[in-house]
C-alpha cells in the first residue's frame, strides 16, 4: 500500500507535526525540526522530543514514513571554506536532531556551486560532506533530493545523484528522494514517457537507494529548470502520471511526500491518491 502524506507545519514545536498529518488523513508526511529560513536553533526540549514521539505512536507514524527536511540554507557544495564550514556545522546539527526524534532519514538538496568552481568539484564537495556528517552520527540515512537545476543548483541529472552516491563510504546510510516536479523540470519527461525515465532512474542510479518520493505537480514545463509546484492534477505533469505511479508497486513502502501549495486540499489530494491505488 502506498504511504502519502503532506510536509506539515512544526509551528509551535515539532510535536504538532504528526497531530496536522492526522488531520488530512495522512500515512506518513514531512517536517522542518527546526526554522528553515535560519541558521540558529534552540536545542529541542526533553518534553518536545517524548511529546513528538508520543503522538507519532498514538497516530501510527512510523520513522520509515518520515521525513524530516533540512534548511535552504545548507549548501555542502558551497565552494568557500567558510561557506562549506558553516553548512557542513549546520547539517551535522540536523541529523541529531533526527536522531534525537527517533527518525531515520533526512532529506536535503544536494548544493550549489554558486558558478565559481566546477560541476564536478562540487559534487565531490557534497560527497565529502556526507562523508564527514556520517561519520559524526549514527542511525540517519542522508536522503538526496534531485533538484530543478535552477541557477548553479546541482542534482538535476541522475548522473549527480550517482557521482555523489558513488563517493560516500557507507552506502547503507545514503539515499534518494526523487521529486516528481523537479524531475519533469529537469527535462526527464514523466509525462510521455514514464517507463523510459524510471528504468533511466533504475539504470543511473538504481531503485535500492530510493528512500521517498515528493510528489507534485508542476507549473513549469519540461526542461524549465524552474521549481514551481502545483496541485495534484492540475499541473503540466497532469493526474495520468499520478494514476499511474499510485498503481507502481515500486513506490509501496517509502514516504510519498505532497509539497503542494494549496494546504487546503491537502485532505482531497490524499484521498484522490488513494482512489488510484
Ligand atoms: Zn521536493
Ligand atoms: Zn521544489
Amino acid at each position: 500500500m502506498k504511504h502519502i502524506g503532506p510536509h506539515v507545519s512544526a509551528a509551535g514545536g515539532v510535536e504538532s507535526a504528526p497531530l496536522n498529518a492526522q488531520s488530512v488523513g495522512a500515512s506518513a508526511f514531512a517536517l522542518f525540526t527546526k526554522n528553515q529560513r535560519q541558521w540558529f536553533a534552540p536545542p529541542l526540549t526533553k518534553k518536545s522530543i517524548d511529546a513528538f514521539k508520543e503522538n507519532c505512536a498514538k497516530a501510527g507514524y512510523e520513522p520509515q514514513y518520515i521525513l524530516p527536511h533540512d534548511s535552504y540554507l545548507i549548501n555542502l557544495g558551497h565552494p568557500t571554506e567558510e561557506g562549506i564550514e558553516r553548512s557542513r556545522d549546520s547539517f551535522v546539527g540536523e541529523l541529531q536532531r533526527c536522531q534525537q526524534l527517533g527518525l531515520t532519514m533526512l532529506n536535503f538538496h544536494p548544493g550549489s556551486s554558486l558558478k565559481e568552481i566546477s560541476d564536478e568539484e562540487c559534487l565531490d564537495r557534497i560527497a565529502e560532506s556526507i562523508n564527514l556528517a556520517l561519520d559524526k552520527t549514527e542511525g540517519v540515512t542522508a536522503v538526496i533530493e534531485n533538484t530543478a537545476g535552477q541557477g548553479s543548483n546541482m542534482g538535476f541529472s541522475f548522473y549527480h545523484l550517482a557521482h555523489i552516491i558513488d563517493k560516500v563510504k557507507d552506502k547503507s546510510r545514503v539515499g534518494i528522494c526523487i521529486d516528481t516536479c523537479h524531475t519533469f523540470t529537469a527535462g526527464y519527461d514523466l509525462k510521455e514517457h514514464y517507463e523510459e525515465v524510471w528504468s533511466e532512474f533504475g539504470d543511473v542510479v538504481g531503485f535500492q537507494y530510493l528512500r521517498a518520493i515528493h510528489l507534485n505537480d508542476s507549473m513549469k514545463p519540461l526542461g524549465s529548470r524552474v521549481d514551481r509546484h502545483h496541485s495534484i492534477g492540475k499541473g503540466l505533469l497532469g493526474i495520468d502520471f499520478f494514476k499511474k505511479l499510485m498503481k507502481d508497486p515500486r513506490f509501496d513502502e517509502i514516504p510519498l511526500i505532497l509539497e503542494t501549495p494549496d494546504e487546503s486540499l491537502w485532505a482531497e489530494e490524499i484521498a484522490l491518491l488513494h482512489s488510484f491505488e
